[in-house]
C-alpha cells in the first residue's frame, strides 16, 4: 500500500509483467488475457456490533485467472484493503502458483478493517458473513475458489470460513477443501507452520548448488560454511534460520525491529530466540555483539540476506552498501525496483520472493489434495513401509553377520508420516521451481535478473494453458 494515490500496485505488477512478456513470444491477445483480472467482486454486508451499532463493512474477493481452477490466494484483514490492491496481489498468486507447479489460478480476498478494532465475536460475525457473501455468489468452493490465511488472519477465522461454509452447502463430500491454512483437527495438513522458510532454504540451497552460478558469484558450491543474515525472527524468517542452521550455514547475523547482533563464528538461533524471549530484546545476547542499528545487519558483510520481516527495506539509499553475494527474499517486496536495478548493475543475486516464500501455498495445495482424499498422508503407507524396510535390514544384517547401530536401524525403517511426506513434496516442488527458472535465464542471456526469469516462466506456463485450451466462442 501506498500513500500516494496516484501509485497502482496492479500497475506496477503489470510493468514486471510487460518487461518480462518481451522475452516471450505469446500472442498479444494471450498477453493480455494473462495479465487481466478475471473477476473483482467487491461487496458491502451489514454487521451489528457488540454495543448493538450495525456497521457496513467493505469487502473483496479477486478471482485473477481461471486457467487452472479453483483459485487460490489469502484473504487479508486490514484496514488499507483496496480494490487495486487485492487485483494485485491475485496477480502475484497467479504467477507464483504456475511457478511452482501448484495448478490452481491466483485469487485474494480482503477485508477493509483494523482487526485490532474488533472482539473476537464480531470478527467471527464479519468472517462468517464474508463467507456467506461468496457462497451466495460461488467465490469459494473446492472446485472454484480456495482462500488461505494472509494479514490479519490464521487458523481461527479459516475454522470460521469452513463451519460456514459447510453448514450452508450441507451433505458438499468435499466441503473441508474450500479453505486452507486450517488447524490440524479442522482438516489442516501437518508441516503449514514451517512451510515458507523451509521452502526458502531449499530454494537457496538448490542455487548454492548450482556450480555456474556459484562461480559467477565467487563463492564455492553448497550451503555449509555459508555466512548468513536473516531479519526477521517471526515465523518465516526463524524457521529459515533453522533450518540454514541445521544445514551447517553460520548464522552470524540476526535483526529484529528493536535491534541487531552479530558473531562472525555463528549465532545459535534457538539461543537468541530464547534470550529474547526472556529479556524482551534481541540485544545483549551473551554470545554476540549489537549492532548500531538494525538496519546495519543488512549491510553486513555475508553471503546471504534473507529479508523476512517487512516490504522495501532494500530501497535505492542503502542498496550501494549491501555487500550480500545472494539476497532470498523471504518476505514480499523486500526491495524496491530502485533497489533491485542497483543490485543487478552490482551483480547480487536476488532470488525473488514470487517463488521463493511459495512454500506456504505450495503446502496449501497439499492440504486441499489431503481433503479431496479424505485421509490423512501416511496413513496407507507407514507400516508396509516400516514392516518391509525392517525386513530388508533383517536380511541384510543376516547375510553380511553385521548389525547396524540403534540410531541408523531408526532411520532406515522409518516409515513417512504426514510431515515427513509434506516436506518431501516441498523439497521436490522448490528444486523442480529453482531449475525451471534457471534454464529459463541460461537459454536467453538477454533476460537481466532472476525476477525476470520467474516471470518468463509464469507466463510460458499461463499462456500455454490458455493457448491449450482455447478461447471458448
Ligand atoms: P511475522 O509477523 O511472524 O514475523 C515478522 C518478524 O519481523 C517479527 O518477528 C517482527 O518483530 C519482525 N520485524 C518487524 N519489523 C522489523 C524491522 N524493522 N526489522 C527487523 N525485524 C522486524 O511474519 P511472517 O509470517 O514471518 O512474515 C514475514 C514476511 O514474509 C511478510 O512480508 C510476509 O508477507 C511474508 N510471507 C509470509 C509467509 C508465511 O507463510 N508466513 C508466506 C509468504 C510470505
Amino acid at each position: 500500500m501506498s500513500a500516494n494515490p496516484e501509485y497502482s500496485f496492479f500497475g506496477s505488477v503489470e510493468r514486471s509483467f510487460d518487461k518480462a512478456a518481451q522475452f516471450t513470444t505469446w500472442d498479444p491477445g494471450i498477453l493480455e488475457q494473462i495479465k487481466a483480472c478475471n473477476a473483482v467482486y467487491r461487496m458491502k454486508f451489514p454487521v451489528r456490533m457488540d454495543d448493538g451499532r450495525i456497521e457496513v463493512i467493505e469487502a473483496y474477493r479477486v478471482q485473477h485467472s481461471q486457467h487452472k481452477t479453483p483459485c487460490k490466494g489469502g484473504i487479508r484483514f486490514a484496514a488499507e484493503v483496496n480494490q487495486d490492491e487485492v487485483m494485485a496481489l491475485a496477480a502475484l498468486m497467479t504467477y507464483k502458483c504456475a511457478i511452482v507447479n501448484v495448478p490452481f489460478g491466483g485469487g485474494k480476498g480482503g477485508i477493509k478493517i483494523n482487526p485490532r478494532k474488533y472482539s473476537v465475536y464480531e470478527l467471527e460475525k464479519i468472517t462468517r458473513r464474508y463467507t456467506a457473501e461468496l457462497v451466495k455468489k460461488n467465490f469459494i468452493g473446492p472446485g472454484t475458489d480456495v482462500p488461505a490465511p494472509d494479514y490479519g488472519t490464521g487458523e481461527r477465522e479459516m475454522a470460521w470460513i469452513v463451519d460456514t461454509y459447510s453448514s450452508l452447502r450441507p451433505g458438499e463430500i468435499d466441503a473441508a477443501g474450500c479453505v486452507t491454512g486450517k488447524p490440524v483437527t479442522q482438516g489442516g495438513v501437518r508441516g503449514r507452520r514451517e512451510a515458507t522458510g523451509l521452502g526458502i532454504f531449499y530454494g537457496i540451497r538448490e542455487v548454492c548448488n548450482m556450480p555456474d552460478v556459484m562461480n559467477k558469484l565467487g563463492l564455492p558450491v553448497g550451503i555449509a560454511g555459508k555466512k548468513v543474515v536473516i531479519q526477521g525472527l517471526g515465523n518465516v524468517g526463524y524457521h529459515a534460520a533453522k533450518f540454514f542452521q541445521n544445514a551447517g550455514a553460520k548464522i552470524i547475523g540476526l535483526a529484529e525491529y528493536e535491534g541487531a547482533i552479530y558473531n562472525e563464528g555463528g549465532l545459535d538461533v534457538d539461543a537468541v530466540f530464547e534470550h529474547r524471549k526472556t529479556s524482551g530484546s534481541i540485544l545483549n545476547f551473551a554470545d554476540g555483539k549489537n549492532f548500531a542499528k538494525n538496519t546495519d545487519a543488512l549491510e553486513y558483510d555475508c553471503d546471504i540476506l534473507i529479508p523476512a520481516a517487512l516490504e522495501n527495506v532494500i530501497n535505492a539509499e542503502n542498496a550501494p552498501r549491501i555487500s550480500a553475494k545472494i539476497i532470498g527474499e523471504g518476505a514480499n517486496g523486500p526491495l524496491t525496483p530502485e533497489a533491485d536495478e542497483i543490485l543487478i548493475q552490482k551483480g547480487t543475486l536476488v532470488v525473488p520472493d514470487m517463488y521463493l516464500n511459495a512454500g506456504g501455498v505450495t503446502v496449501s495445495y497439499f492440504e486441499w489434495l489431503k481433503n479431496l482424499s479424505h485421509v490423512r498422508y501416511g496413513r496407507m503407507e507407514k507400516r508396509f513401509t516400516e514392516n518391509m524396510n525392517t525386513h530388508i535390514l533383517g536380511q541384510i544384517e543376516e547375510l553380511t553377520n553385521k548389525q547396524v547401530n540403534s540410531r541408523e536401524r531408526q532411520l532406515i525403517v522409518h516409515g513417512p508420516d504426514e510431515v515427513d511426506l509434506v516436506h518431501s513434496g516441498l523439497e521436490e516442488t522448490m528444486i523442480t521451481a529453482t531449475h525451471e527458472i534457471m534454464d529459463a535465464w541460461r537459454k536467453n542471456p538477454q533476460i537481466p535478473d532472476m525476477r525476470t526469469a520467474a516471470y518468463v516462466v509464469a507466463i510460458n506456463k499461463v499462456g500455454t494453458s490458455y493457448a491449450e485450451l482455447g478461447i471458448f466462442p
